[in-house]
């Protein structure tokens, strides 16, 4: 006997939940939503919210192919671009405006890209611009979740907030009818006569899962719910997995005070990074900020020590008083820090270290004086010369760093979300280590993402939209089981 049932069980309420619940109520299933938190929202209410355009659909699928390095099978490249082409249209339909993002995806300063992240790689000429909806946030993800979730409101949509789903339910020739969930601690059964779909979010805060894929570990920028479960859930009954190693991160603040962390995000070209030896290693504003990750995974091969892991952003004076060295997403959505518009906050409560001097900067650092002065001088030479010989960094973005006092904060590796998870087919199914659907088992989002670690901004929210209402979709259409 169960304690709830509908035809169509969703569990977690992010982007790919609500597309997935929208779509399977439009198609005439009965949907019931459970999320583990007091809210709905996940990652997508801290994100960016930026979703991705096309100028040629062919195109798209060869780049996407090869980012993804033939992790992904074409068909389940080709599904998401052709559903996700709709994805802006989808959201005006649902009453969001939408609204053309500049390529550097807005405030802070950043080399401008092509519409493409990686611009050389095939294909990348069918790219179109990101686009978003418009809306009072800093930070658009939390102006579309409003859209989505105004619409599940509108709808009636059952959802279960507080409700962490702990198992799924298998029942013998018939695949999955339902899952176990947790109100008020007390196990409750729930019959899904359709289809689950699984849409409950990656591990961001599971640090040893970070330490068993990724060999490193990582600060989340996001939804602290999101800890792994629908990964337990889906191997507990014989999924197979993907992309378990692929992140998209970036670098950000760790602070004693929180247990998420806040984005880095400078206000002016005048700063460097240096690592623990006191020296730079990339092109700062140039590198694609989802592909940050790919710097800190160094490891020193005498000590096993990661130089690189916290590495550290050097500014001047001149930089502190541009603006806020944090992009505000997390504070702005949750409203649980606002970052002071010069800093100043932020060097009181000691996140932000400031010095008279370069060598006196780097003996707070800990890191050798003499050669942070030398790595400070020659990138100022080499802004006089307008040519950075070591990283190609772009001229106009050469500013030097000029008057003090100088200041520095830890670069930690931040998640903006993992990849990896049960993989699925172009239906969205969930898929065996034998490569079969496991029956009326569906997967959507961030969850088994499709991606792998050549990741191009912008496309999790668009692979949540878009396999979400694929996953709704053949869930609502599935015969319903027997019983
Ligand atoms: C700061 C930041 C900026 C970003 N910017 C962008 C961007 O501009 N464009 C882009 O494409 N991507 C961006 N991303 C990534 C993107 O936000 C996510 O990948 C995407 O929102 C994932 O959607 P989802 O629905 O799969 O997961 P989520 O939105 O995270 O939803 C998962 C939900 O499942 C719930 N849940 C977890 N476990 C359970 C359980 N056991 N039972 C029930 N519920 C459960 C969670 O609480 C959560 O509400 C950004 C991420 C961050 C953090």
């Amino acid at each position: 006997m169960s304690d709830y049932e509908a035809d169509v069980v969703v569990v977690g309420y992010g982007g790919a939940g609500a597309s997935a619940a929208l779509e399977a109520t439009a198609a005439g299933a009965k949907v019931l939503i459970l999320e583990k938190n007091p809210e709905g929202g996940g990652n997508t209410k801290y994100s960016g919210g930026n979703i991705r355009t096309y100028l040629d659909l062919d195109k798209c699928v060869d780049y996407f192919e090869t980012l993804c390095e033939s992790t992904t099978e074409r068909p389940v490249v080709d599904a998401f671009v052709r559903e996700s082409s709709r994805n802006a249209d989808w959201v005006k339909e649902l009453g969001g405006e939408i609204i053309s993002r500049s390529p550097t995806g807005g405030k802070g300063f950043r080399i401008k890209h092509a519409a493409a992240a990686f611009p050389t790689v095939r294909g990348a000429d069918g790219i179109g611009l990101r686009v978003r909806v418009k809306g009072g946030g800093e930070y658009a993800g939390i102006d579309l979740w409003k859209v989505l979730a105004r619409n599940v409101s509108e709808r009636k949509i059952e959802t279960l907030f507080s409700t962490p789903v702990k198992r799924l339910t298998v029942t013998k020739g018939q695949g999955v009818t339902g899952v176990v969930a947790s109100v008020d601690g007390k196990d409750v059964q729930v019959k899904a006569r359709r289809g689950v779909v699984l849409s409950c979010g990656g591990f961001e805060y599971d640090q040893a899962m970070h330490m068993q894929y990724f060999g490193q570990r990582y600060v989340g920028l996001g939804n602290q719910g999101n800890t792994g479960d629908g990964i337990r859930m889906a191997a507990d009954i014989g999924a197979d997995f993907w992309h378990m190693n692929a992140v998209a991160a970036t670098f950000g603040y760790k602070t004693p005070d929180f247990p998420f962390g806040f984005m880095h995000l400078m206000p002016a070209a005048g700063f460097i990074y240096v690592d623990q030896a006191a020296k730079r290693f990339m092109d700062e504003p140039g590198t694609d900020p989802h592909f940050t990750w790919a710097t800190t995974s160094t490891i020193d091969t005498k000590t096993l020590l990661r130089p690189r892991i916290p590495a550290y952003v050097l500014f001047d004076e001149d930089t502190r008083t541009r603006g806020p060295i944090a992009a505000l997403g997390h504070g702005k959505a949750s409203d649980a820090y606002q970052w002071s518009a010069d800093n100043s906050v932020e060097i009181k409560k000691g996140w932000i270290t400031a010095a008279d001097t370069v060598a006196d900067l780097a003996a707070k650092l800990q890191l050798r004086p003499d050669q942070l002065q030398a790595t400070v001088a020659h990138y100022n030479m080499q802004c006089v010369g307008g040519y950075d010989q070591e990283f190609g960094r772009a001229p106009h973005s050469l500013v030097p760093l000029g008057r003090p006092p100088y200041y520095a904060a830890e670069l930690w590796p931040c998640l903006f979300n993992t990849q990896g998870g049960p993989k699925r087919n172009a239906r969205a199914e969930i898929l065996d280590v034998w490569g079969q659907p496991i029956q009326h088992l569906y997967g959507a989002g961030e969850l088994g993402s499709m991606w792998h670690r050549n990741y191009p901004g912008a496309g999790n929210i668009s692979e949540a939209l878009a396999y979400g209402r694929i996953a709704g979709r053949n869930a609502a259409a599935a015969q319903p089981v027997a019983g």
